[in-house]
This record gives structure tokens, sequence and C-alpha cells, in this order.
């Protein structure tokens, strides 16, 4: 039996940059020997196994055939007899499909080198069309190396836009579109993960509601990108500059999914795009199943970013309603996330993205204010049910009242 790294290990090594987990093939040996040597086997379907000590993947060397629609319709066959170059074809692509043995001798066969070198994602063979997570897989790769230079090769694009327009895509569950979502959007460049799905078609068979934002124009004195979808790319790419975790990048993403809504001949102008775009977001959310934390913040920025941009000027009985909405007396953290998105949606516009954001402190400030408010004090007083409840709001929204104006002074 013969061993080799493969995938990201040997990809990352040659580019130099860390590597994260290893993945293994073995050539040359059946489950049984493998069972002996103590190897774990993993997955009813697959013939992967992990190491009995280091809990790494060792994957028996394997072919495999399309036999029906999605992940499910493959056949695998696996044996001693499935070469390295026979494992290696099934990749997805060049770059990923490199072999390297204990010596670091490399085995190469579809030219992975030469593309890492040439900064070119391409597939590895027409099979890249059996299964269409493969366009996300690129697309997310892409975001991932952008930073080093990678880009798509043009008949990989052409075969990601026939995958796409032949409808595969929506045979993917939301548990493997997800994965490959939330971490492209985790990548250095986010934005890249977006504009290679909508290059070939993908975007409008996965999130059409974020496709058709391309074309929307938006009022250009506080939006010099005007294209709504060029915005939407740029709040993401703040996201990522800013570090900020996947919550926000989420909402980012959705945020402004209503002004896809607005009848041509309101353009440039969107009213009420928080309200309408709230059914698209929670549609987008329960399509790929993403988490609750993701869910609730995409909602809730979708319905209330605008009130983030204006909040100085907010009356105090408004500032105290957003407060409630968040109910950040006890999800103090997700009023943050909320402020930061806001923030980044001020800062992704064309030209803008140095500006000074003064209603991220003013925002933390006033829930500071309302979070100050002592029940205590009411209860002594003899409020009970209801009426501590509105007792408590009468206190915060006077806490508010004072805030303001001191903000202001
Ligand atoms: P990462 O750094 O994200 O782990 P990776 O390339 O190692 O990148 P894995 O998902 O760990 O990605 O998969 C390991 C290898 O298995 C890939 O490099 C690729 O060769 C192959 N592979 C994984 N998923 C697919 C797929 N859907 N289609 C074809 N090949 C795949
Ligand atoms: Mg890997």
């Amino acid at each position: 039996m013969r061993i080799y790294k493969v995938g990201g290990a040997v990809r990352d090594r040659l580019l130099g940059i860390p590597v994260t987990d290893i993945d293994r093939v073995v050539v040359g040996a059946t489950t049984e020997q493998m069972l002996a040597k103590g190897f774990r086997p993993v997955g009813a379907d697959f013939p992967v196994f992990l190491h009995p000590k280091t809990g790494e993947e060792y994957a028996l060397a394997r072919t495999e055939r399309k036999s029906g629609r999605g992940y499910g319709g493959f056949t695998f066959h696996a044996s001693p007899e499935v070469t390295l170059e026979e494992d290696l074809i099934r990749r997805d692509l060049t770059i990923n499909a490199i072999a390297e043995d204990d010596q670091q001798n490399l085995t190469d066969p579809y030219h992975g080198q030469r593309d890492l070198e040439a900064r070119i994602l391409r597939h590895v063979s027409p099979a890249f069309a059996e299964d269409p997570l493969r366009v996300l897989r690129v697309a997310r790769f892409a975001a991932r190396y952008a930073g080093l230079g990678f880009t798509v090769a043009p008949e990989t694009l052409e075969l990601m836009r026939q995958l796409s327009e032949s409808g595969e895509l929506q045979a993917l569950t939301a548990e493997r579109s997800w994965k490959e979502i939330s971490r492209a959007l985790m990548e250095d460049q986010p934005q890249v993960f977006i504009e290679v799905l909508r290059a070939c078609g993908a975007l409008k068979e996965l999130m059409p509601e974020v496709d058709a934002l391309f074309g929307v124009p938006q009022p250009e004195a506080h939006h010099p990108e005007i294209d709504t979808g060029e915005h939407t790319l740029s709040v993401l790419e703040q996201a990522a500059k800013h570090k900020q975790p996947l919550t926000v990048r989420w909402a980012c993403l959705l945020h402004d999914l209503g002004k896809g809504l607005t009848p041509e001949d309101e353009w440039p102008r969107h009213i009420a795009h928080e309200f309408k775009g709230l059914k698209l977001i929670k549609a987008v959310n329960e399509r790929f199943k993403a988490p609750r934390d993701c869910q609730e913040l995409a909602v809730l920025v979708g319905e209330y970013h605008t009130h983030g941009h204006r909040a100085l000027e907010l009356k105090p009985s408004t500032l105290l309603e957003l407060l409630q909405s968040f109910d950040v007396y006890r999800r103090p953290q997700r009023f943050e996330e909320f402020i930061s998105a806001c923030e980044m949606d001020a800062r992704g516009r064309k030209g803008l993205e140095e500006r000074s954001y003064p209603q991220a402190d003013y925002l933390r400030g006033a829930a500071k204010a309302a979070r100050g408010v002592a029940v205590q004090p009411l209860l002594e007083k003899g409020f009970k049910g209801p009426e501590l409840g509105e007792a408590i709001k009468r206190e915060r929204l006077k806490a508010l009242k004072t805030y303001k104006e001191t903000a202001s002074a």
C-alpha cells in the first residue's frame, strides 16, 4: 500500500501558505487491510478512514461515476487496482489534484503545478460537471486566492455556466451549499465569491434576490457607485477588511434585497426597501438553512440599517423602539453586530471607505444609557407585572432623552 498527501495540504505547501488539514489517499489497499491496521472507518458511502493515532483522514483511491441527480447520484468504486492517476482525475481543480509521497516527490499528471505558477483555477476533466457543488467550490477558492492573483480559467467558467444553466444547482442540499457559502464568506475577499457565481450564472440560480440587485441604481449623492449590486460587493469587501464575523457578513450580503423589488419608475429611490426586503431575506435564510444567529441578524439589519445611519437624528422614542427590537438588554452582542453591519454598509460606497461613522459610538452610548436604568428602585416603589414593564420603559425613555441632549450639547 502507498500513501500520498493530496488536496489542500500539497497545494498550500507549494503556495507557501500554512497548511491546516491534511487529506491523504491510499493506493493498493483494501478496506480489510485498513481495518487490520487499526484505522477507523467513517461514513457509510465513502471508503474513508481515520488514522488510529492522529485522527487524520485517509481515503482509499477511488473512481466515481455519475448515476443520477445531485450528490447521492454517484457510484463509487474503490479497490486496490485503482491507480493514483485515476483517483486524481476525479478531483475538481488541477491545483487540488497533485499528490505527494513522504519523500516530497510529486505526482502531477494534470499539471497542477503549472496552474499554481500561472495562478489559474482550472478543472481537471469534463467530469467536473458531474457535481454541481464544484461551482461553489471554485468560486470559494477564487475568493480565497484572489489576493494571490488567481482567476478562473475561461473554459472552467464555461463549464460552470453550463452547469448553472442545466438547473443542477437546484439539486444541492441546503447543508452542502451553506457549508460552501459560509466558508466563502469568511475568506479574505468574499465579494469575489459572489462575482464568480454571477459571472457563470450561478448567482441567479442560488440567490436570485442578490442577482437582481445588479443593474438597479441608487441615488448618487449617497451612493457614488450607483449600482446596488456593486454596493453589496463593496459592503462585503469592507466586512472582510474589518474582520467581521459570519453573522455580520451574511447580514451585509442581504441587507438591501428590498431594492431589487422597487418598480423602475421609482428609481433611483427605494422607499421602504427595508421593510419590503424582509420576506426576501427570510426566503434566502430558509433556502440555505442558515444558523439561527445569522438568520436573526440578517432580518434585523435588513429592517433597521437605515435607522443606524440616521441614529443621531432619531427621536428618543424611536431610539428606544430600536433598542427594544434588538432586546439589547439581554442580547448586547447582537446589537454590537448590528452596529458593525451598519458601519460596513456606510463604508461600502465608492470613495467613502475611510469615512468616519459617529453613529456607531452614538448607538453604543444609547444602548448603555438604556441598559443603565435600574429595575430595583421601581420594584421598591411597588411596580409589578405589566405596570413594571411600562415604568421601566418610561425610565429608559427619560435616560435616552438626557443622553440625546448631552450628546448633542
Ligand atoms: P481546504 O483548504 O478548504 O481544506 P481542500 O482542497 O483540501 O481545501 P477539501 O474539501 O478538504 O478541500 O477536499 C480535499 C480534496 O478532495 C480537494 O483538494 C479535492 O481534490 C477533492 N475534493 C473535495 N471535494 C470535492 C468535490 N466536490 N469534487 C471534486 N473533488 C473534491
Ligand atoms: Mg482539505
